[in-house]
């Protein structure tokens, strides 16, 4: 662990800081030691095997201050995580948590971060079980590590579509993508939208139902936009894929603000990312199936493709043209 050096942080120094975090964290059977030792101790459940995921947040790379609250960030840093477990058709378990503190970080800043952490960490029946802290002479770093658990046999991953599958999407995509559109050109866009983007729901419990159903034979969250994560799924499981642009899911928001967009909409609905949907294929005979256990979460489901036999994925227009990209999904190293 690294010395914290902030001003604002200096006189609860590191360990009253992790105190201060501690206090607010539940506990669960599973957890056997947590914060506080030097390792933490966790129980798998009987037979399952465990996941493991994480990611990285920084500063005006993947947020930014004046447009993100320190609540809905907490949240947003844990979701991410939690959604690439459900991916996999896990159960969302331990959490790890590290950050890099800029001094001018108020106090009030990381309570308020914490407090949205730990929220939906409770909401998804995630432990904080340890992570770290250290001072940062520039942006704010998060950077979160989730476990998860899964008997072997319902752990979907994205190598196993077959062509002649379905393509599946739950909810709506490019909501996202439009909030930080409306962000960016500092337009006017319903709450909706922005929450969309600010503040995600991971599918967790749509994946828990498609997983232990065994419905779908392959999956990913939508994080970097429909495209490119089914691209990730064509790829691992060496096929194609084509996606009907008529039948891409779109919420009412969505379709009020591109109305008058010279952009087509569905560029936002096709590469606009952290809508963190689930994107999944399932054989075509389960359709009935796959409505009836995803409408018993209470979210949509919408079947928006097929899965090809030959390499490459396509996007077609009602009228049969092929969509041509304006953009990939967000990669960072481009
Ligand atoms: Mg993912």
């Amino acid at each position: 662990m690294t010395h914290l050096s902030s001003s604002t942080l200096t006189k609860l120094g590191e360990f009253g800081l992790i105190s201060r975090i501690s206090a607010g964290v539940c506990t669960h059977e599973s957890v056997i030691t947590g914060i506080g030792d030097d390792a933490a101790v966790t129980e798998l459940s009987s037979g399952m095997q465990m996941l493991t995921s994480t990611d990285m947040l920084l500063e005006d790379v993947h947020f930014r201050r004046c447009w993100h609250d320190p609540y809905s960030l907490g949240r947003k840093s844990l979701a991410a995580s939690i959604s690439d477990i459900a991916a996999m058709g896990g159960f969302p378990r331990w959490a790890l948590l590290s950050l890099a503190l800029p001094s001018d970080l108020p106090l009030d800043f990381i309570d308020d971060f914490m407090r949205g952490f730990l929220a939906m960490a409770s909401e998804n029946q995630v432990v904080l079980i340890g992570g770290d802290t250290c001072s940062s002479r520039s942006a704010l770093v998060v950077s979160v590590t989730v476990m998860g658990e899964q008997l072997p046999e319902r752990i979907v991953r994205r190598s196993g579509a077959m062509p002649g599958d379905d393509i599946w999407v739950t909810g709506t995509l490019g909501d996202a993508a439009i909030g930080l559109e409306s962000l960016e050109n500092g337009k006017t866009v319903s709450d909706e939208l922005i929450l969309r983007l600010l503040d995600p729901t991971p599918r967790v419990s749509a994946a828990l139902a498609l997983a232990e159903a065994g419905l779908a034979t392959a999956m990913i969250d939508v994080s970097d936009g429909l495209m490119a994560d089914y691209g990730h799924i064509a790829e691992q499981s060496g096929v194609g894929g084509r996606i009907l642009i008529a039948d891409l899911p779109l919420s009412d928001s969505f379709q009020r603000y591109t109305a008058d967009l010279p952009i087509l909409p569905c560029h936002f609905a096709l590469s606009g990312g952290e809508d963190y949907e689930l994107c999944f294929t399932a054989n075509s005979s389960d359709r009935e199936k796959i409505i009836d256990c995803i409408k018993k979460c209470g979210i949509e489901v919408a079947r928006v493709g097929i899965v090809t036999s030959c390499s490459g994925v396509t996007a077609v227009h009602r009228d049969g043209s092929l969509y041509i990209a304006q953009a990939d999904g967000f990669n960072h190293f481009k």
